[in-house]
């Protein structure tokens, strides 16, 4: 993040703007809206801005710049259209560490100005750092139609009785709980319909009715392969609520960021071989933090019932009687295998699809590791293979595939980290995938695919990501 998000309170106080134009104007008019004590500096000034002086909303110099105008100011903004000026600007208000807009110029700026959504008191600001204002002002297009006018009156009503929550609810949890029951059920719909008046009776009642107590429960959320544009909105909403999240390794870092920003974030691990946290304890923790009222968000990579241990940890909630919901998520097969080009079930190519653990497990008796499966069922014909966990096992598996029958010119692929930026995709045939493999040194995770779809890839191909 190039620069910190703050919303600064200016009411009365001294803001200074250099320039008398269009876009000192326009300045000029945000700062009003903040009820900012505003001093226009410019030889001259266009008509609105006289008008403004005679409404007395605003003071006017006539004069040049000079450095000691800043002194006093809360902030300053260079609008004017010469450049030597601005940059004067910038470099005197930085010696005086008074923050300095320069329109159009980040880089005398140690501020920009946002494109805001205005609900007040409810204020949605979007930042590009400069970037690309253009793309900052199309996303407030979409977020003006998604967030509708009352909210403004909504955030208001809450204002009026964020006291008296206080007063009732003794924790933060439990007032944030309170907070996000009014503001996502009938309060908030008789607020947006205009029936204010029975709004504010409703929450009253709310407040006075309330417990200061609550139960917990468990989200056990699928997070899909990687992109978070895969997320289900259930699981976007469950991240956005939690007050604790409970994650392992496979979960993207751009999922990650999804998650409420105050959760306490508890990363269990689950790299092979190297389980941070046993399972057994990670079933407890859950429990235990949703008995003390907390809302657990259990993210877990792909789908949880897939590959994911996620009917070992409902089955000990249920045990505990803890309540929870599931949500399904994009498993790794369907993800990666639409991003890698590599269409599952085809005509002419495959009528059913397996998918399997590769996982390596020590042999009865011996210090070897091995790859134990139904390899008559993985053998069959027009069928495609989707093997998770499998890299370790890579060179095992494609030779016991080969030795029950499957053509060793199977195509097959492994990709690493599909649907992400990092996503790599490594085809060969049975005989050489694992050699192949190694010299390209894939990152886990990875997914093997085998069959005759995986041929497909060639003419399929459409997520090709920059490599860095
Ligand atoms: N519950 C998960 C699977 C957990 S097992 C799901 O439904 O996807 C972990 C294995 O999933 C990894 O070893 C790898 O084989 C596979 N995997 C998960 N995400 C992947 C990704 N983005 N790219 C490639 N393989 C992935």
């Amino acid at each position: 993040m190039e620069s910190l998000p703050i919303f600064m309170r200016i009411a009365h106080s001294r803001c200074l703007v250099i320039g008398g134009g269009d876009v000192a104007l326009r300045k000029v008019t945000m700062l009003m809206k903040a009820e900012a004590s505003i001093e226009v500096v410019a030889p001259e000034v266009c008509s609105e801005l006289l008008a403004l002086e005679a409404e007395q909303q605003i003071k006017i110099t006539r004069a040049e710049f000079s450095p000691a105008q800043i002194d006093g100011a809360v902030l300053v903004i260079a609008a004017t259209d010469d450049e030597a000026v601005n940059t004067q600007v910038s470099v005197e208000a930085k010696v005086r560490n008074v923050p300095v807009n320069v329109v159009d110029s980040p880089a005398l700026c140690t501020f920009t100005m946002p494109a805001i959504i205005d609900r007040s008191p409810l204020v949605i600001a979007i930042s590009s750092n400069g970037s690309a204002p253009v793309l900052a002002r199309l996303i407030r297009a979409k977020i003006e139609t998604m967030v509708p006018a009352t909210y403004g009156r909504l955030a208001s009503l809450a204002r009026e009785f964020r006291d008296d929550v206080k007063a009732k609810f003794t924790t933060t949890q439990n007032r944030r709980i309170f907070w996000e029951k009014v503001f996502q059920g009938p309060i908030a719909e008789l607020m947006f319909s205009g029936q204010e008046r029975a709004a504010k009776s409703a929450l009253k009642a709310e407040i006075a009715s309330g417990l200061d107590q609550q139960h917990g429960e468990v989200y056990l959320v699928g997070g899909g392969p990687g992109d978070p544009d895969l997320l289900t909105f259930r699981a976007l909403r469950l991240m956005q609520q939690c007050d604790v999240c409970v994650y392992d390794k496979l979960v993207s870092k751009e999922v990650m960021e999804l998650v409420r920003r105050d959760a306490e974030l508890i990363y269990v691990g689950k790299a092979r071989d190297q389980h941070t946290l046993p399972q057994e304890e990670i079933n407890h923790l859950l429990v235990k933090f949703a008995k003390e009222g907390k809302r657990v968000l259990r993210l877990k990579g792909g789908d949880p019932f897939i590959f994911g241990r996620g009917g070992e940890e409902i089955e000990t909630l249920m045990e505990n009687g803890v309540p929870f919901q599931v949500v399904p998520g994009i498993t790794a097969a369907n993800g990666v295998s639409s991003y890698a080009g590599i269409p599952l079930t085809h005509r002419d190519h495959a009528q059913s699809c397996i998918f399997t653990t590769g996982h390596l497990k020590p042999k009865n008796g011996t210090q070897q590791n091995v790859v134990e499966l139904d390899w008559v069922a993985l053998t069959r014909p027009n069928q495609t293979v989707v093997i998770y966990m499998g890299l370790v096992g890579l060179d095992q598996i494609c030779a016991k595939l080969v030795e029950h029958g499957l053509p060793a010119t199977t195509p097959a692929a492994v990709v690493q980290q599909g649907t992400t930026l990092k996503q790599r995709v490594v085809v060969g045939d049975l005989t050489n995938l694992a050699e192949k493999t190694g010299l390209a040194d894939l990152k886990p995770p990875c997914l093997i695919i085998v069959g005759g779809v995986v041929k497909l890839r060639e003419k399929l191909a459409w997520f090709e990501p920059m490599q860095d």
